[in-house]
């Protein structure tokens, strides 16, 4: 199961996070402050980091750019206060992966976690950079460089996403449900209408004849499946 450290210096937040992240399954650190956090970055094997943005010591951002100049590349989750908008972006440029606004659900957190999760270990694949070949294109979602019939063409972030996670469950049928609760993991506004329109996007690019796809399968009353 997944290794999390918790960076969070008030108390009761960082004991909540840690009972919900242990009742999951998931292996859980914890620091109080950025200059113990950033120590425990450099020391251990995490899969994913939850960071928050007030610490005493070293800020959250300024251990998020420490971690990523020292070439870390654990998957960064950092927690906000409101009104610290201008901050998200920052974070983001930083190298963190996402950010999520306090107070936030558990459900919303468990979502996002997992989606990161997912992402990070189909991105462990393409690493090596061995791009995944899925019909027409090659994939490598480190690098989220795609290549159709030999040539660069771009795709979204969104649409790599989607890639991934049905590469990941690659002959398995995958929801739309799932692709919403692991793709978008609820921060949008989003109907499943959008996720089938995402699909014929990329089967536009995946397949030989969209019309008639071979790879990328609608599977009726469920969802679709990605037969490699
Ligand atoms: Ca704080």
């Amino acid at each position: 199961m997944a290794y999390i450290l918790i960076i969070e210096d008030e108390p009761a937040m960082q004991l909540g996070l840690k009972d919900n992240l242990e009742m999951e399954g998931y292996r859980v650190d914890l620091a109080s402050d950025g200059e113990s956090g950033l120590n425990k970055i450099k020391a251990n094997a995490y899969d994913l980091i939850l960071l928050d943005v007030m610490l005493p010591k070293l800020s959250g951002f300024d251990v998020c750019k420490n971690a990523r100049s020292a070439g870390i590349k654990t998957p960064i989750v950092l927690l906000t206060a409101r009104g610290e908008e201008i901050d998200k972006v920052l974070g983001l440029e930083l190298g963190a992966d996402d950010y999520i606004t306090k107070p936030f659900g558990v459900r919303e957190l468990l979502a996002r976690i997992k989606a990161i999760l997912r992402r990070s270990q189909v991105a462990e694949k393409g690493d090596a950079g061995e791009p995944v070949v899925i019909g027409r294109v090659a994939v490598n979602f480190n690098s989220f460089l795609v290549t159709q019939d030999g040539a660069e063409i771009k795709l979204s972030h969104k649409e790599v996403e989607i890639l991934a996670y049905l590469y990941k469950h690659r002959n398995a049928v995958v929801s739309r449900y799932d692709l919403l609760e692991n793709v978008w993991g609820y921060e949008e506004q989003i109907t499943t209408r959008t996720v089938d329109n995402f699909i014929a996007r990329l089967r536009q690019k995946v397949e030989t004849n969209p019309n008639s796809p071979r790879i990328i399968l609608t599977v009726h009353g469920s969802g679709y499946k990605m037969v490699l």
